[in-house]
């Protein structure tokens, strides 16, 4: 049975006594409406570890006001039951209060690999996210900690917190689900209506050709400007970005080709009120 806490003192408890008995300790943050994506980081540090931990919390912090704190999907008797059919050990759902108490005033301040992309779009969203990160580490104490690649900023920002912090945690990268016809696996898919979701799928169709035509010597700006259209064509109303970055740190590339950097496409698009984002490696 995936047991389920509520209070860190809980959590420490179960965590502190799986380390006595040498069983190491993966912890997978997520915000709930949990899907197979989900499910594959905690499969993953299953590979990895004897214990995982899954932590359940809609943060707050990394939303602003005008985004979709309250209407972000939350089903906890649907996330525990998925738990445990790929056998995660324990379930921290804490509430608001347990994570910032009454005069909570701390927060994590980050420049660099934060500030373009979604950091420009979402101005307190990396902020918000690396002090919740922090606050789990801390309080969970696990070995390692499993991130999805869908979201490629926030792991290589929880990958730059943790080194800055020294915080005693390997951090685990895992590839990205897809649906069978290529759409990033995303709570915010439940957003979609069927058209929507009909259209979606032009976002990694979009990426895959861009790719496919930098690798063929295209351009790098005209690869990110016909995948912006092949978008608007598609009905996406709005794209953030659509843009060819350094994989590391998130730089800009070169104009004119990819110059054998290691590079990353990421992408965050609208359709209609669901904002999108992917990613893939070059
Ligand atoms: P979220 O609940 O959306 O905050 O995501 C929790 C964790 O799951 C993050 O590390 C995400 O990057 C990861 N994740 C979300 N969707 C996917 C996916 N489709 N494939 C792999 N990991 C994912």
């Amino acid at each position: 049975m995936t047991r389920i806490v509520r209070t860190v003192a809980e959590l420490r408890q179960q965590v502190r006594a799986w380390k006595a008995a040498s069983e190491q300790v993966g912890l997978i943050p997520t915000m709930g409406a949990l899907h197979d994506g989900h499910l594959s980081l905690i499969r993953l540090a299953q590979t990895k570890v004897a214990r995982t931990v899954a932590s359940v919390f809609v943060n707050p912090k990394q939303f602003a006001p005008h985004e979709d704190f309250d209407a972000y999907p939350r089903g906890e008797a649907r996330d525990a039951e998925l738990l445990e059919t790929v056998g995660c050990d324990l379930l921290f759902a804490p509430n608001g209060a347990e994570m910032y108490p009454e005069g909570f005033a701390t927060s994590i301040n980050l420049t660099g690999v934060s500030e373009p992309l979604e950091g420009a779009a979402r101005p307190q969203f990396f902020g918000g996210v690396a002090t919740v990160v922090t606050k789990l580490l801390i309080q969970a104490e696990p070995d390692i900690a499993v991130f999805g690649e869908k979201d490629y900023q926030q792991l290589q920002v929880i990958r730059r917190v943790t080194r800055d912090l020294d915080l005693p945690v390997e951090i685990v990268g895992a590839p990205t689900a897809r649906a069978e016809d290529g759409l990033a696996l995303s709570s915010r898919n439940a957003y979609l209506s069927p058209e929507e979701r009909a259209a979606a799928v032009a976002l990694p169709n979009a990426m895959k050709a861009a790719i496919a035509s930098v690798q063929a010597g295209e351009r790098v700006e005209a690869a990110e400007a016909a995948g912006k259209a092949a978008l608007a064509a598609a009905g996406f109303r709005q794209v953030d970005y659509f843009d060819f970055r350094d994989a590391d740190d998130l730089s800009r590339l070169g104009p004119d080709a990819l110059n054998g950097a290691k590079a990353r496409l990421l992408v965050a698009a609208w359709l209609g009120k669901t904002r999108l984002i992917d990613n893939m490696g070059v």
